[in-house]
């Protein structure tokens, strides 16, 4: 995925401006950037939420304007927000395929629907009752069911938003097995998060922004963590460390 010039303005106010951003097959791309720096308003561009004023967005190589959450998970992008849009009192398998119940939408019967949710977490290394309802399980099994749901929906780039915030850190061990699986199966994540080891620990690339604007983007192999600071809060090293 590869937007550019993204630009954005709320009632006068600049959001975001000539922000470029790429994401390839296979990387998972943490964006970085202080309250206010404009990641979420990216996101929700690449993701259908906002429209942008300015910039070009290409999936595959293909001009693409996604004009809603629906258009862009029909392109292959889909999101988990922080609040997980789920329901928690449907079962986990009515979660994984809502709006896309038994008769309506294919399903053979109820039966073949939990056949379908447990072979799709299987894929997530989850072996869990799918009939149980949604409420019953942790936070982070919550996510990796709204993870599989957005992958199943739509298939190329997963976009998330903090989902690390109220994970314990076995649970942040345990969604990142999750991503690293996805990745080896080419797709692309983007992931927002505050917490740079988690950043370290399983993102590939970076981009940080500031009051809207890019900083720049860098493979994470080669970028010293307090350099990456620097990046984020737009003060030189010397000024960091003294
Ligand atoms: P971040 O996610 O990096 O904290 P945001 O994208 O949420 O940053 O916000 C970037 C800027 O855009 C902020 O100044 C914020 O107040 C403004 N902004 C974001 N969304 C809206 C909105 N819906 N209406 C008005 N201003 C907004
Ligand atoms: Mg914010
Ligand atoms: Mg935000």
């Amino acid at each position: 995925m590869e937007a550019r010039g993204i630009g954005k303005s709320f009632l006068g106010v600049t959001a975001l401006e000539g922000v470029d951003f790429t994401l390839q097959r296979g990387e998972i791309h943490a964006l970085l950037g202080e309250n206010g720096a404009g990641k979420s308003t990216l996101i929700k561009i690449l993701t259908g939420v906002y429209t942008r004023d300015r910039g070009e967005m290409r999936l595959d190589g293909k001009d693409v304007t996604p004009a809603n959450v629906a258009e862009a998970q029909a392109l292959g992008i889909g999101t988990v927000y922080q609040e997980v849009n789920l329901l928690e009192n449907l079962t986990v398998a009515e979660n994984l395929f809502l709006g896309r119940q038994p008769s309506r939408f294919g399903f053979i019967d109820r039966r073949e629907m939990r056949r379908r949710a447990k072979a799709l977490l299987a894929r997530y290394g989850l072996d869990i009752d799918v009939d149980a309802l949604l409420s019953s399980y942790s936070v982070a099994i919550r996510q990796i069911v709204a993870i599989a749901r957005a992958v199943d929906l739509s298939g190329k780039v997963l976009v998330l938003d903090e989902p690390t915030a109220s994970l314990d850190s076995q649970e942040v061990e345990m969604l990142f097995v999750v991503l690293r699986r996805l990745r080896e199966q080419g797709l692309g994540i983007i992931i927002i998060t505050h917490f740079l080891n988690q950043v370290y620990a399983v993102a590939d690339r970076v981009t940080v922004l500031r009051n809207g604007r890019l900083v720049g983007s860098r493979a994470l192999a080669e970028l010293p963590r307090l350099e990456l600071i620097s990046m984020m809060l737009g003060r030189e090293l010397q000024d960091i460390t003294r």
